[in-house]
């Protein structure tokens, strides 16, 4: 057996011969990763908990680069992502890019969609050309990006939604006080409201509390009833609000759009939840083919992660990519923002580079 080692382009190759016939080539991509801990600029306070750092995981593919965010409601921690990276192998040329998604492994869902968003950053850099280009899509399509206003005393969220100068604010609800945060962020701001329950509201409060909301001019409200409960979701929106409900927490995968068809307006598609970029391309459109509404969404992550589906926001009708403007120590820039514009980079893949302090 004769075993040739070498280095073509970015990756390692291996060919294996057996008595001076090739049986198999096996091109196996470097894959490393590391833990980050990034700390919010305020405590970040919704209906499921309250914190002040978040845990994620930088992944690398070669060049390419991506990130998990561990949300710890979807049972994710920076320790079962790495356990899960460890039983990673890729092995293939960074052009066959469906080729090498296809060989991502089941298990965590942050963890897929690192390697996945790493995979299209490197399929850019090989190409040399920004994702967004490559899928057929004009920067200037993206809709504006809402800022989230975490809970907190309605006065300090109405001096922050103020101060923050931006048109459209999204205010986290689902608390005691849901009415007085609402109504002091409209007092103090012309912005488009939207409000975004997290699940915090039973189907008797949130079919009391919507139409008293709707009185300030609610563009959406978002995930009103705990995940799953369809039915509740169906029966909340045929009572006709005159305000768009979506889903969030919910909307993982392809099949969960379709659960949702006809019980809610549109849906809120997230990297971290669907497992990368291509499954948020087939939900977008599988939404789109069901007549619902789409958000892309990010979590508290940074500008690797909301690049990457900022790269998705010209498809979609709302976009909720506030990650980068919610840490202290981004370790990366990418994505920029014009007030709620984003400005998607040119540079190729994700457009993604380290900042200097972490240089
Ligand atoms: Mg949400």
């Amino acid at each position: 057996m004769v075993i040739e080692v070498g280095y073509v382009s970015r990756y390692a190759f291996f060919k294996l011969h057996h008595s001076g016939k090739e049986c198999y080539t096996l091109a196996m991509m470097k894959l490393t990763w590391q833990p980050v801990t990034l700390q919010l600029k305020t405590v970040f306070r919704i209906a499921h908990g309250a914190s002040s750092q978040r845990h994620n995981v930088l992944v690398q593919v070669e060049d390419g680069l991506g990130e998990a965010a561990a949300v710890s409601y979807h049972g994710e921690t920076p320790e079962r992502i790495m356990a899960w990276l460890e039983s990673v192998q890729l092995d293939g040329d960074a052009l066959h890019l469906a080729h090498l998604l296809a060989q991502i492994p089941a298990g965590s869902r942050a963890g897929r969609a690192a390697i996945d968003m790493a995979l299209h950053d490197l399929w850019g850099k090989t190409l040399g050309q920004p994702l967004y280009r490559l899928l057929g899509l004009h920067p200037a399509d993206a809709p504006p990006t809402s800022f989230t206003i975490a809970m907190d005393a309605p006065e300090l969220m109405a001096e922050r939604a103020a101060a923050s100068g931006m048109p459209i604010i999204k205010i986290k609800v689902g608390g005691q006080q849901d009415e007085a945060m609402v109504r002091a962020i409209r007092n103090a701001t012309s912005a488009r409201l939207q409000v975004d329950a997290n699940g915090g509201w039973t189907r008797d409060q949130a079919a009391a509390i919507i139409p008293r909301l709707a009185q300030f001019d609610l563009q959406i409200v978002e995930q009103p009833l705990p995940a799953g409960d369809i039915e509740g979701l169906r029966w909340l929106r045929a009572q006709q609000f005159g305000v768009p409900i979506f889903a969030d927490e919910a909307i993982k995968t392809p099949a969960d759009v379709l659960a949702h068809a006809g019980a809610v307006d549109g849906v809120v598609i997230k990297l971290a939840k669907s497992g990368g970029i291509r499954p948020a391309l087939e939900m977008i459109t599988l939404a789109r083919a069901l007549d619902m509404q789409v958000m892309i969404g990010c979590m508290v992550e940074t500008s690797v992660a909301v690049t990457a589906a900022a790269h998705l926001a010209p498809l979609c009708d709302f976009a909720d990519l506030d990650g980068p403007l919610l840490i202290a120590n981004d370790p990366y820039t990418g994505l920029r923002y014009h007030n709620a514009r984003l400005l998607l980079p040119d540079a190729p893949g994700l457009g993604v580079a380290a900042t200097i302090a972490n240089e």
